[in-house]
């Protein structure tokens, strides 16, 4: 997308988790996309007039990309399936297509500066960035009684972790998903092991998701995630999986090794 003019957008609907903002398609068209980047869970192309297009995935939300349309035409590939809901096309002939069958995805456009918005200026560290560590982890805690599941879907903490990879964090390093979060840090908001630990198995199962890069959704890819009633993965641990609920949240973790 970077560099090239957007010539077309096409709107299946009105709406994802909310409504498309209005003359959303006709501010886009003609705009050349100066950079692609990404902030926690967003997805952020700014744009040559200053706007930046946001984009968020939901639950179940896709790009596919067409590098074959060869023809620059303005007019957006006829698409067959169902859950496609808005087509880029790109003055390099590529067109862009987001699907998303759940539709709790959002797009949305954010005039002149705005990109630097509420929700990025209250959001933590990016966890695969080296500021991100067990210091900073165990500095977020400090003070906070919620669950330790629970802090870590809280964006100020840590940007960008979600349901399913908060589980499988604390399963890797061996921490319960009950335990009060301000145990990770010990006096004077150093790290305990437990915050050391957890720090690296962010990273690493952030890492291993990434490098799969696998679709669609399979839950065998995941150690505790939907796995209920099943063998703990870890080794030598003879445990079996739980699910519970944390603030309406399914959590999935192996009361046997995770303390
Ligand atoms: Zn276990």
């Amino acid at each position: 997308m970077r560099g090239a003019r957007i010539m077309h957008v096409l709107l299946r609907r009105k709406n994802l988790r909310r409504p498309f903002p209005r003359a959303f398609a006709s501010r886009l068209k003609g705009r050349r996309i100066r950079s692609v980047s990404r902030r926690g869970k967003y997805l952020l192309v700014a744009l040559d007039c200053g706007d930046t297009l946001l984009m968020h995935l939901g639950m179940s939300g896709s790009f596919r990309i067409n590098r074959d349309s060869k023809r620059r035409t303005a007019t957006a590939e006829v698409t067959g399936e169902r859950h496609d809901h808005v087509v880029f096309t790109l003055s390099n002939g590529v067109t862009v297509t987001f699907n998303d069958p759940r539709r709790f995805g959002v797009m949305d456009l954010l005039g002149d500066g705005r990109a630097s918005h509420q929700v990025f200026a209250a959001m933590g560290p990016e966890p695969l960035e080296a500021s991100f560590d067990a210091a900073a982890l165990a500095r977020a805690l400090t003070g906070k009684r919620v669950a330790l599941k629970v802090a870590l879907l809280d964006q100020r903490v840590v940007a960008g972790l979600g349901n399913i990879y908060a589980s499988e964090a604390l399963h890797l390093a061996g921490l319960s998903p009950r335990r009060r979060s301000s145990m990770l840090a010990a006096a004077a908001g150093r790290p305990t092991p437990g915050a050391v630990r957890l720090a690296a198995a962010i990273k690493t199962v952030l890492r291993q998701a990434i490098a799969r890069k696998e679709r669609p959704y399979r839950a065998s890819r995941f150690r505790v995630y939907d796995h209920e009633g099943e063998p703990c993965r870890t080794p030598g641990c003879r445990g079996t999986i739980r699910r519970i609920s944390q603030a309406g949240r399914s959590t999935f973790y192996c009361p046997a090794c995770q303390r």
